[in-house]
């Protein structure tokens, strides 16, 4: 199983972090040990001063494909879930500034708490989904799947033109706007059309 994650895929996040709003998608992945479920708690490495959340829609592989089409993209992800891409910013910005991969900020252990998933025909219109994460009872992000740059068929369109999907993988399909730090002691709570999906504590 691996995990497959897009990067600036809303417009007002990528201003947020002075990056250019992307014409391809921007990838990258995360290692299974990255995986946290079950609201279990996030440790946070003593290697960064600055670990962000990233709140994101969460597609689940149903079959395996290779150079899926557009069109039948909705095939290959049947379960949605909320995922935070905790991302080490201070080390990729320093990464970022040379040139350098971006893993070491991106796929430590721990980095990929995901909800449980939920049928995708639970929900009408996959392009209004409203999802949103608060801490310590504040909402810091709020986003709307309207909002995305790259639908979760271009994605799987593109994605699987250079890596071959596999069930059971997931895709990390980009943060909204509000991106900032966590510390420890934090209470983390994330909801999906006013579902509580997530609820677990920065240790
Ligand atoms: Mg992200």
């Amino acid at each position: 199983m691996k995990i497959i994650a897009i990067g600036r895929n809303y417009a007002e996040h990528a201003k947020e972090l002075n990056n250019p709003v992307p014409t391809v998608p921007v990838i990258f992945m995360k290692p299974d040990t990255a995986l946290l479920r079950e609201n279990k708690p996030f440790y946070h490495p003593d290697f960064s001063e600055d670990i962000h959340h990233e709140i994101e829609i969460v597609l689940k592989v149903c079959k395996e494909g290779k150079h899926i089409s557009e069109k039948f993209a909705s095939n290959y992800y049947d379960e949605i879930a909320l995922g935070v891409d905790f991302t080490a910013r201070d080390i990729q910005q320093k990464h970022k500034e040379k040139g350098l991969p971006w893993e070491l900020a991106k796929a430590f252990d721990g980095s990929a708490p995901v909800s449980n998933f939920i049928p995708k025909e639970k929900y009408g219109d996959l392009y209004k989904l409203n999802f949103k994460l608060d801490i310590n009872g504040q909402t810091r992000q709020e986003g709307n799947t309207r909002d995305l740059l790259f639908s979760f068929e271009r994605i799987i369109a593109f994605v699987s033109r250079y890596i071959t999907l596999k069930k059971g993988d997931l895709i990390f399909t980009g943060t909204p706007q509000g991106v900032g730090k966590v510390n420890v002691g934090d209470h983390l709570q994330a909801y999906l059309e006013n579902e509580k999906m997530l609820d677990f504590y920065v240790k």
